[in-house]
């Protein structure tokens, strides 16, 4: 059942097997994703599976389930953010073919014969998940009474991260 998964791997070799992974990866051994939690404990489990469409193009699909452990931007305790995540993704070249793709694919920036880095898709992934300004919903907050609401702006500022722009392309998937 335990497969040993290596770090880098040949997408479109792994694509012609119509190869699936199984695995978990510690949400500390994430060096972008691990500041940004309140505790880096825990685990994230991930399947991928690769394949080709009917135009052969390589497709991955990905699915990350993590607890992430965050500090709630309004009454400053943990929160638990559940991320369950499935993605399809396809390379592109560049911004502009990342823009033509149909709705149901997510672009994935790798060049032919380049190999994936799995742990850093998965934390890109996460990261991608994660909001701008996390907070408990209202009901679960620990500073429903006395909160000021006009000290917090209803939009945050938008955050330049490299992510944004990736974010940006990205389908609007907010389905729960
Ligand atoms: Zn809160």
């Amino acid at each position: 059942m335990l497969q040993r998964i290596p770090d880098r791997v040949d997408p479109w070799r792994l694509a012609e097997q119509g190869e699936t992974l199984e695995g978990r990866l510690k949400l500390d051994s994430l060096p972008r994703l691990a500041p940004l939690l309140a505790n880096a404990n825990g685990e994230a489990a991930f399947v991928l599976t690769f394949g080709k469409d009917e135009r052969r193009r390589l497709l991955i699909m990905l699915n990350v389930d993590a607890d992430l452990t965050l500090e709630c931007q309004r009454c400053l305790s943990d929160m638990v953010l559940k991320i369950e995540s499935k993605t399809c993704l396809t390379p592109v070249r560049g911004l502009l073919e990342a823009e033509q793709l149909p709705e149901a694919l997510d672009p994935l920036m790798i060049e032919e014969g380049e190999y994936l880095d799995i742990a850093q898709l998965i934390e890109d992934e996460l990261m991608l998940g994660i909001p701008s300004s996390p907070r408990h919903e209202e009901q679960h907050c620990n500073r429903q009474e006395g909160v000021q609401e006009h000290d917090l702006p209803e939009t945050e500022p938008k955050e330049e991260n490299p992510f944004a722009i990736l974010a940006s392309l990205r389908t609007d998937r907010n389905d729960n």
